[in-house]
């Protein structure tokens, strides 16, 4: 049962990581009046030149921009990102053929992921009951006493107690390896077999080298490029292909071949040298999807953002789901008159459902992605998406706050409708 008066200020809410979900949730918890901390094993972003991170940039949707503007935040992302209205597919022979998104007028955008943790740290750090404390790895907690050990850079250790642990430590989080000496407490982890490499297609005479407003796909089955549009008028490329197929890739003139087979008209977008160049910067950066189940532990800890639900990227959903996350904790709050011990067990039971769905369908649509996804797929389900425009998932996901899982009910039902049409013609 809920307690009947809300606790206040000298109640510590210790936010483990801030990245985007961190730091969008300590706005939330010090909007509250909590004593707030986060630690962040990172130092200041907002000081450092090189972001190591990543990917660069990212699709914000609905559910995120709901986060963000219940703590006031919407506009400022908005202003800074990038709308794109539609998908823009490059087929081999170089034509491309544009795809909306949803109803006229929608569309998703393109943010900076650097830029928008800069801009939600500094909001959570305007207010005074909120305390960034960077350069601070989390070692190790006890969920009896909800006491913290963190490891500063000079190796020295440091120690504090908290009455509530958000874990927002993203995929590899150091506060769900507590959860997982818990008895009853389900884990899973895929690795898939596609890895990720990010390359820069620069501006050319000042000005995007394609079409700004839209998030360029090279669908090439078991290849895929994307593009999103940067501030700067880049494009961010993220190429996704199997890792052993970068394994084949050695040397220059290999990378010139490959794109000259699958991506002609991207070489003289992106240069000769740079995608010779960029191309071995970095290794490719391997993606995770993990699902666990329960949240939280008793009234001390719970996990929020990648840290409880890794996604693959295919479904643009993982931060938004993070966000939304937020939204959730804090309507419960509410309901729950911020009684902690009846609060964390309802985020549980009222979110496991839905971040797990969005985790199954982003590993959906990979796996259907790997199998057929080319440009004439894309092109054929544009026609159905004409027809079949509302209960389409994607458009639900991306353009709405109905629950992930409802979202999934009402494409089992349409694949249904579907089989039947596919019987009856
Ligand atoms: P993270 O961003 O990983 O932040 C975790 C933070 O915790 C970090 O700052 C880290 O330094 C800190 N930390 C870690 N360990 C410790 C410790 N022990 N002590 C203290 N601090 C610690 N999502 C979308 O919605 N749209 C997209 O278009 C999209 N594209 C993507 C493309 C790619 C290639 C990838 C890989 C992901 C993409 N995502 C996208 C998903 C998105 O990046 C994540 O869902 C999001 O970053 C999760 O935020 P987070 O704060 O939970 O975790």
């Amino acid at each position: 049962e809920c307690a009947e008066e809300p606790r206040k200020d000298n109640v510590v809410v210790a936010v483990v990581g801030g990245g985007l979900v961190g730091a969008l949730n300590a706005c939330y918890f010090a909007r509250r009046g909590f004593q707030v901390e986060v630690f962040e094993s990172r130092g200041d972003i907002r000081e450092a030149e090189i972001v190591r991170g990543r990917s660069i940039n990212l699709a914000l949707s609905h559910r995120g921009r709901q986060a963000l503007s219940r703590v006031g935040m919407e506009e400022k992302i908005v202003s800074k990102g990038i709308p794109m209205h539609a998908r823009m597919i490059h087929s081999l022979n170089g034509k491309q053929s544009p795809i909306p998104y949803g109803k006229k007028g929608q569309y998703i955008l393109s943010v900076d992921r650097a830029g928008l943790n800069k801009d939600l740290l500094t909001e959570a750090e305007s207010f005074p009951n909120a305390k960034m404390n960077f350069d601070h790895r989390l070692h190790d907690w006890n969920s009896d006493t909800g006491c913290m050990t963190f490891i500063r850079p000079d190796g020295t250790k440091e120690s504090l107690q908290a009455d509530l642990i958000v874990g927002c430590d993203g995929a590899f989080s150091t506060i769900r390896k507590q959860f997982l000496r818990q008895g009853r407490f389900d884990y899973s982890q895929t690795y898939i077999p596609h890895g990720y490499l990010e390359l820069t297609m620069p501006a050319i005479d000042g000005e995007f080298a394609m079409k700004p407003n839209f998030l360029h796909i090279w669908p090439r089955n078991t290849f895929m490029m994307i593009a999103l549009p940067n501030q700067d008028k880049t494009f961010t490329c993220t190429l996704f292909m199997p890792f052993d197929e970068f394994e084949k890739i050695t040397s220059g003139d290999e990378v010139m071949d490959f794109f000259q087979t699958y991506f002609p008209d991207a070489i003289p977008l992106i240069g000769v040298d740079s995608l010779q160049r960029d191309y071995f910067r970095l290794p490719a950066q391997a993606m995770v999807s993990i699902k666990c189940s329960p949240y939280h532990i008793k009234d001390k800890c719970v996990l929020m953002g990648d840290a409880a639900h890794a996604v693959v990227p295919f479904f643009g959903q993982g931060m938004n789901a993070g966000f939304e996350d937020c939204i959730v904790f804090d309507e419960i709050m509410d309901q729950c008159n911020e009684d902690f011990s009846a609060v964390l067990p309802e985020y549980t039971r009222v979110r496991v459902p839905d971040d797990h769905t969005i985790a199954d369908l982003a590993m959906y649509n990979y796996v259907e992605m790997r199998a057929h996804v080319n440009s004439k797929w894309f092109l054929f389900r544009k026609k159905l998406d004409n027809i079949l425009h509302f209960l389409l998932p994607k458009t639900i996901v991306t353009f709405t706050r109905i629950r992930y899982h409802e979202a999934l009910q009402r494409w089992q039902w349409q694949n249904k409708i579907l089989f039947i049409m596919q019987l009856l013609l």
